[in-house]
Formats: structure tokens, sequence, C-alpha cells
């Protein structure tokens, strides 16, 4: 390992440290005869939009989450838009939601009129941080979306606390987290409701699908009023007999989908689902073997942190989704994350700086008109107008230069994995030769 870090960097002419091929390290998710034959079958039997299959998985993904009640979705962001709405968010309302995640955490709050306060991440873990919430709440606020960002558990125990000090709803957005574990706990089965997307770049992949979790009767009876239409008033696995629908205010409405939206998941997916969702466990335990062995070899390297939550915290990260290093710039002389990344991509793997683009300074909150309502939907139904202009979430703003994206491995081989961890090493430990060649460059021009 030491003698492949004191050759010439592949920057500079010098050997690659990435040399054997991959094989199939990068290939995910696993699909074997198991997943075809469930598909085939659904085909087969024509029954692509039943809900049979859907109510097993439904069955087998909540005993695994550890929540009463599992709802399957035809993707994420249905899922999150049908959890923000059994949470209550309507017109003239916020919620709060990290500025650093996917749109769709933020965007369907819109749909509802509603309006997003954005906060500041931790850049350590890059999730909503704790301390940024409390001081955004009024009397409009309805729920905080947390997001596990890149698989990285947020710090669930004070946000909860705020959240029932001002008895409004988390919602946790698991799409980035299905098994990781907060303190020994499953993510998605410690706010008030989860929400997460099971699409095919996600860690528990399964095609165009979703999920919502919980253990509120209620919330999880609103889920299905909003957008499962054949299933009002006979939740999920109850039977017709058992039509114990406890919020009187939905028992008129059986049969058509009050929010108008039709939410079903495609059984293509659900068997899929089933297949993927058995083997994940050992699959997900395969990456987090992989990942921290990567990570193990780097401790201590100058320049880069493994963002992984401490060994003996009852944390973990699931099946490592777009697994994210930090990156100390101060620590190598001032190197740039950006040529960083360019020295370690000519070593042999292609990476990049940065996270998702940070919400709060994009025009859909801002400018954008989601109602048709003939104002900005963030201030069309409230006097009070939290659209936030640049340097106001400054960690957010600036994560880019402190974050690159390492290989997500899936397969556990110490050889290929070695390489790749002396990529990233050879590069820090030669920072100070990019940084003389950079500047006599610069000089010459
Ligand atoms: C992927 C993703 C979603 C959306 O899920 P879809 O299935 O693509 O609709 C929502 N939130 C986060 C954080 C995501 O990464």
């Amino acid at each position: 390992m030491t003698n492949a870090c004191n050759q010439k960097l592949a920057l500079f002419g010098g050997p690659k440290a990435v040399t054997l091929p991959p094989g199939d390290i990068f290939t995910w998710p696993i699909i074997t005869q198991e997943d075809e034959d469930a598909v085939l079958d659904v085909l087969r039997k024509r029954a692509m939009s039943g809900t049979e299959l859907t109510k097993q998985f439904e069955a087998e993904f909540k005993a695994w989450n550890g929540t009463q009640y599992a709802l399957g979705y035809c993707n994420g962001t249905a899922a999150l838009h049908a959890a923000l709405w059994a949470c209550g968010v309507g017109p003239g309302d916020e919620i709060i939601c990290p500025s650093i995640t996917y749109w769709a955490s933020a965007v369907p709050a819109l749909s509802q009129g509603a309006a997003v306060n954005f906060a500041d991440i931790d850049p350590e873990s890059l999730c909503i941080d704790p301390n940024d919430i409390e001081h955004r709440i009024c009397k409009r606020t309805k729920a905080i979306m947390v997001v596990h960002y890149a698989a990285y558990p947020a710090d669930m125990d004070p946000i909860m606390a705020i959240a029932r000090k001002h008895n409004i709803k988390v919602i946790e957005d698991v799409s980035h987290a299905q098994g990781a574990l907060y303190k020994g706990r499953m993510c998605g089965a410690i706010g008030d409701i989860g929400a997460m997307s099971l699409m095919s770049g996600k860690s528990l992949a399964i095609g165009e699908a979703g999920m919502v979790v919980t253990n509120d009767r209620l919330l999880y009876e609103r889920c299905i009023a909003f957008g499962h239409y054949e299933r009002t008033g006979l939740a999920s696995n109850y039977n017709v007999a058992d039509k114990q629908v406890t919020d009187s205010s939905l028992t008129p409405f059986i049969g058509l989908p009050l929010g108008g939206f039709k939410h079903r998941m495609h059984q293509m997916s659900s068997a899929c689902g089933r297949v993927q969702l058995k083997h994940y466990p050992q699959r997900m335990a395969e990456i987090q073997k992989a990942m921290n062995y990567f990570w193990d070899l780097l401790e201590g390297v100058p320049g880069i942190g493994s963002r992984r939550p401490a060994k003996d915290s009852g944390s973990d990260k699931g099946g490592w989704y777009a697994a994210k290093g930090r990156y100390y710039p101060e620590q190598l002389g001032g190197l740039t994350c950006e040529r960083f990344c360019q020295a370690v991509t000519a070593e042999g793997f292609s990476t990049g700086p940065g996270t998702n683009k940070p919400l709060h300074l994009h025009n859909v909150f801002h400018t954008g008109d989601s109602l048709n309502a003939g104002k900005p939907t963030m201030i069309a139904f409230t006097e009070r107008d939290v659209r936030q202009g640049p340097g106001t979430l400054p960690v957010s703003e600036n994560i880019h230069l402190y974050t690159f994206r390492p290989p997500w491995f899936f397969k556990y081989n110490e050889e290929i994995i070695q390489e790749y961890a002396n990529a990233f090493r050879k590069v820090a430990l030669n920072a100070d030769k990019i940084l003389a060649a950079d500047k006599e460059a610069a000089g010459k021009k």
C-alpha cells in the first residue's frame, strides 16, 4: 500500500493506483433468477395492477422495519406527499426541511399550498442541524421533514424532543437509509411517520416504488384516504368485517381518494421488492463490511474523513446509499476539493465533490407558482415570507467544498478495495506536489 503511494501521481503521468477490473463490485441491485421469476409470474398472471402482492410485501416490510403499518406507493415522491397531507399540512402552513436533500423531500409541500422553511445541515453528518430548527417554528408549522442524508442517520433524539414540545409531527424521509440504525432503532420507525423511495438507484432497489411506514393508525388511514381509493375504509390488512376507521371524517369518503391521487404500487415492483427485501439484510451486511474496510484503510490519512457513526454508537449506515466522504482542505495546505477529486479520478476512480445543491436558493421556492394561484406558492397563502436568499444557510451553501464521493462497494473484496483506498491515500499524501505544480503553472501564465 505505501509503495503505491510513493509513486508519481497519475495526474502527472505516474501509474494509476487502480489497476484491477472491478468485476461486479459496483453492480447494484443484485438481480437473480429469483427476481426474474417473481416478475414474470406477475406478467403471466396479468396481475400488474392488483394489490395482493403489494399487501404481502407490506406485511414483510413492516415486520422487518419494526412498524405496525406499511403502505406501498408508486414512488417515493408520492409517499412523501401523502405523509405531508396525513400530518395535516395545508395552505398557509409551513414545514421545516434541510436544504441539502433531493427535491422530493420539500416540493410536495408546495402542492399542499404550504411553504418550506429550510434549515441548515450539520457539516459532519450532512443531516438537518437540530440546533437550527426551533427558532423557525411558528404556529403554522405542521411538520419537520428529517432526511437521513446519504445514509447517515439524522440525530433524532433532539429533533423528537423539539417536535413534542411544540406538538408538531416528524416525517422521516428514509429514501437514503433503508435498514440504517439510529442508536439501535430502525430509521423510519422513530418519527411519527416514515416515507421513502425504493427506486432503482437506492440501496433497497425494486423499481419505481415507495413505502410509508408508521405506528400511528390514524396517519396510516389518512394515507390510504389520500391516494389509495380501492383500500379506503378497509385499511390494508384489515378485512371488510373490520372497518375500524378511527377518523370519522374519513368514513364518508369510502371509494374515492380525498387527494385525487392514485398511489398504488406496480405489482412487478412488489414482486421484485419481496425478493430484494428477503436478501437485503445479508447484502447490506456485506456492503457494511466492504465500506468499513475501505474507511478503516484510510483512517488517519490527512484531509479526508469517513463520515460514519462511531462504532459503539448503535448507529450505522444501512446500505450506505450514495456514500459521501468529508474533505478538510486545511489539512492539505488548502488544496481544493475539486482539484483533489481530479487527482483521484486520474488514479482510476471517477469522483467529484459535492452533494445535492441547496434547495433554498432554487427558483421553485422563490417565484414558483405550483398551484396556478397567481402568486409564488411560498407566499400565496400566508403573511409570513420565509423565502431564503444567498448567505442564509452557510453550511448548505458551501458543503460542496467539503464533501466528495467515495466508491460504493457492494461486494467485499480486499484486493480491489485496497486499490481504491490507495487512490485516495496517494493523492492526500502527495497534495503538496499538486499545490506546487499548480502554483508553478499559474506563475507561467
Ligand atoms: C429518491 C428520493 C426521493 C424520491 O423518490 P422517488 O421514488 O424517486 O420518487 C425522495 N427523497 C429523497 C431524499 C430521495 O433521495
